[in-house]
């Protein structure tokens, strides 16, 4: 798919750039940046957003993914890679060769690692505030670290948590969850331990304004001007501006359905009026999804809205009727400015009824990408 046909994302990195730098600004200057590029880089397309990153010097970027890592290696990335998510202690050894840095969930792990390279490893711990999901307990988390610290193959470089939350109003939550976490690093420092890296605020945290000591932040869902909130919103989001500028597709075929002729899709047979149907060659092999009961999903053709009827594996067939001088080789917009209207990823979530996050999950990697 080279041509006009194909189904194309087109990306605004320069709002991917002054996300980078409103949030650093939220942040504060002094913390070091380490930039969540996993699942795609949210579905965006890892390669050119971790270009950008890159050129913009964050101090490193992270994935839960060693495919990632190596794609953007071989791309010439060199910006330290981190890698949030531990695999087997064989993958873990290939990963500190390749040069990748691997998080270390619990002791158990740490030990069977230490046992059987012959490499040295560079980790960062996992620290758990209150997630509940990878990580060691803050409770145990002291004992965890000094233990790791007599490994002799594991060269601790950092110690992260991770305390996202669903809402500002559960803000308090989080700050006493980093709060708690400074005073454990602090805890070990005055024992005499030095952490290169420490770090603890996601989007969410920035975003809410909270404040903590660690030396480094790690964002993701900001970059992309995606909330990280399911409910009530930071009012700093309004400053965040969306990475994704289109989603686009192609007509590659008007059907003109005269009166009394049927339209199965729509369950009209012998249709009292003429209709005129335009097919995309985009379905739900391409993460597309039909809307949910009670809703419509729209898309863009010569600047109107056109009703989606039936999504099918590889086509969407959409309502024409009333659209003019529409012509075969028309682009049909699924997200993004035509005319004088818009789709956004929300609208598009909505139909579903899924996150923004969801909805481009679903599509993630199935479109061309490039920069506007
Ligand atoms: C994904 C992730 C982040 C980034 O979170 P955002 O809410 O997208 O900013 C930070 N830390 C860890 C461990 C993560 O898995």
């Amino acid at each position: 798919m080279n041509n006009q046909s194909e189904n194309l994302m087109v990306l605004d990195l320069e709002a991917l750039a002054s996300n980078l730098d409103y949030t650093k600004h939220l942040a504060g200057p002094e913390k070091r940046v380490i930039a969540s590029i996993k699942a795609n880089a949210y579905g965006h397309d890892i390669r050119l957003v971790a270009n950008v990153l890159q050129e913009k010097e964050v101090d490193m970027l992270a994935t839960g993914n060693i495919e990632d890592a190596r794609t953007l290696r071989n791309d010439g990335v060199e910006t330290p890679l981190l890698l949030f998510a531990y695999a087997t202690p064989e993958n873990t050894i290939d990963a500190a060769k390749e040069g990748f840095i691997s998080t270390i969930p619990n002791l158990a792990s740490a030990i069977s690692l230490n046992a059987i390279t012959s490499v040295p490893i560079p980790v960062y711990l996992k620290i758990d505030c209150g997630l509940g999901r990878l990580g060691e307990p803050l409770n145990t988390a002291k004992d965890f670290v000094t233990k790791v610290y007599q490994l002799k193959n594991l060269k601790v470089e950092g110690i992260y948590t991770h305390v996202p939350f669903p809402d500002v109003a559960s803000s308090p939550w989080a700050q006493d969850k980093l709060n708690q976490f400074d005073a454990f690093i602090q805890a070990l420092e005055s024992d005499g331990y030095s952490i290169p890296v420490t770090q603890a605020m996601g989007s969410c945290c920035v975003l809410a304004g909270l404040r903590d000591k660690s030396s480094a932040i790690c964002i993701g869902h900001a970059l992309y001007g995606l909330s990280p909130f399911s409910s009530q919103q930071a009012p700093t989001f309004q400053k965040l501006r969306p990475v994704v500028h289109s989603v686009s597709s192609t007509l590659i075929h008007i059907g003109h359905h005269e009166k009394g002729s049927d339209i199965a899709v729509r369950g009209l047979y012998g249709t009292a009026g003429a209709h005129v149907v335009g097919v995309l060659p985009l379905g739900a092999a391409m993460g597309m999804r039909p809307p949910a009961d009670n809703k419509e999903m729209f898309v863009l053709v010569k600047g109107k809205k056109c009703r989606v009827m039936a999504v099918s594996l590889e086509h969407i067939s959409i309502d024409l009727d009333g659209i003019e001088n529409v012509a075969i080789g028309d682009r049909a917009t699924i997200i993004g400015q035509d005319g004088d209207d818009s789709l956004s990823v929300d609208e598009l979530a909505q139909a579903w009824q899924v996150t923004p996050l969801q909805a481009l999950m679903s599509i993630s990697g199935k479109f061309s990408v490039r920069s506007m």
